[in-house]
């Protein structure tokens, strides 16, 4: 074997270019990394968005039903639950496609349709998963100003180039928790349709609907993306198990979309992306519809709570429709006041690298955690 010395920048030169300078996104921080590091021994998470009253029953049987198989591999085609959603949404099931959480979809859509010198579209606060697919591919990121925390629609339309292949709607978004409505998503499609048949192409809109059982319910002119899909076959749904189903350990997200590409995404997926555990719980979480109003209940409770105390302590909200508050906190900075919160053992996630350095998200909890954030939070702000 020849002996050689290395550069010491070697790995530079190994990754692609397009890595060199990519960031990895930052969940937010587990209540075991917390125990470890601050010594606490009660600490509540109010950091991920997750839904506190826990997954449902019957999904958890259904696990244990099926643990006798876990030694086979999963179904590959996770047939049965995407027959399962697409009964539940009256479609064909050559227009649904499951993976490991809407993340994994995300992925999927950047590396089945994006190569360099393309690019896509999406707003300056929007939830980075999006600009990480663009970015993975070395696809241009086009960013267009939020217009008062939430995603201006028609700028987004107009900042759409020759080169564009997705333009990427969280509604409602993260981290703000802002909506569009149907009218202004409506018009997007509109317009980008316009731009379709000048251009003889396709050009995706992708709505990402990870709060959907929760914005449905609290606003009347939330989006009916399955109706609006009908009409405009460029449009791509995201929705998610992670959230109001409580399945975000087991990792189970869905698409509808168009059946070519469906068939081009499921050519490019690792073959067995959803596991047997999680394809089993969101199949039969789905026909838990208490699941869905228990969650709901819960968030329509805590705000009547939350939004009032957060009002008496001078802290102005972003109006939100999902299970989580962007809170104002200037003029402290945000980081200082997730600090100082994790050292009274409440996990909040500070909003940095989505560009609000005086802002803290936090996810509705049990209404006594709730309690204790907000006795945490007002012991930060006289401190
Ligand atoms: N989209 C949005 C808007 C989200 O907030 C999240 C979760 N943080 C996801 C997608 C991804 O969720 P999952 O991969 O758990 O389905």
């Amino acid at each position: 074997m020849t002996s050689f010395r290395l550069p010491s920048k070697w790995i530079t030169r190994l990754v692609r270019p397009q890595i060199e300078g990519f960031e990895p996104y930052l969940p937010g921080r587990s209540m075991e990394c917390v125990r470890r590091e601050r010594g606490l021994r009660r600490i509540i998470k109010l950091a991920s968005n997750e839904n506190p009253l826990g997954p449902s029953i019957r999904g958890l049987a259904a696990v244990s039903r099926a643990h006798k198989s876990f030694y086979l591999y999963p179904d590959g085609d996770s047939a049965s639950l995407r027959k399962a959603i697409a009964k539940k949404w009256s479609v064909a099931p050559e227009r649904v496609i499951v993976g490991a959480g809407s993340d994994e979809l995300i992925e999927l859509l950047g590396k089945t349709f994006l190569a360099p010198n393309d690019s896509i579209v999406v707003s300056d606060h929007a939830f980075t998963r999006y600009r990480m697919a663009g970015e993975l591919m070395g696809a241009d990121v086009v960013t267009v100003p939020m217009r008062h925390y939430s995603h201006n629609l028609s700028a987004m339309g107009h900042a759409v180039r020759p080169n564009t292949k997705m333009v990427f709607v969280a509604n409602p978004n993260n981290p703000t928790g802002t909506y569009n409505t149907q009218f202004e998503l409506e018009h997007l499609l509109q317009h980008v349709a316009a731009l379709e048949a000048k251009q003889k192409r396709r050009i995706l809109v992708v709505a990402d609907e990870a709060y959907y059982e929760y914005a449905k319910a609290l606003q009347r002119d939330y989006p009916d993306t399955m109706k609006l899909q009908k009409r405009f076959p460029n449009l791509v749904i995201l929705r998610t198990f992670s959230k109001i189903y409580a399945l975000a350990g087991l990792r189970a997200g869905y698409a509808f979309a168009d059946p070519l590409v469906i068939e081009a995404l499921d050519r490019v997926r690792p073959p067995f992306n959803m596991n047997t555990a999680a394809q089993v719980a969101a199949e039969a979480s789905l026909s838990d519809a208490g699941q869905v109003t228990r969650g709901i209940n819960l968030i329509k409770a805590e705000r009547r709570k939350m939004l009032p105390a957060l009002a008496r302590m001078g802290l102005p909200v972003v109006p939100s429709v999902a299970n989580f508050i962007l809170i104002d906190v200037s003029p402290r900075q945000g980081r200082q006041v997730f600090e100082a919160l994790l050292d009274r053992g409440v996990i909040v996630r500070s909003v940095d690298e989505y560009g609000f350095r005086n802002h803290i998200r936090v996810t509705y909890g049990l209404p006594d955690q709730n309690q204790t954030f907000l006795k945490a939070l007002r012991e930060v702000l006289a401190a």
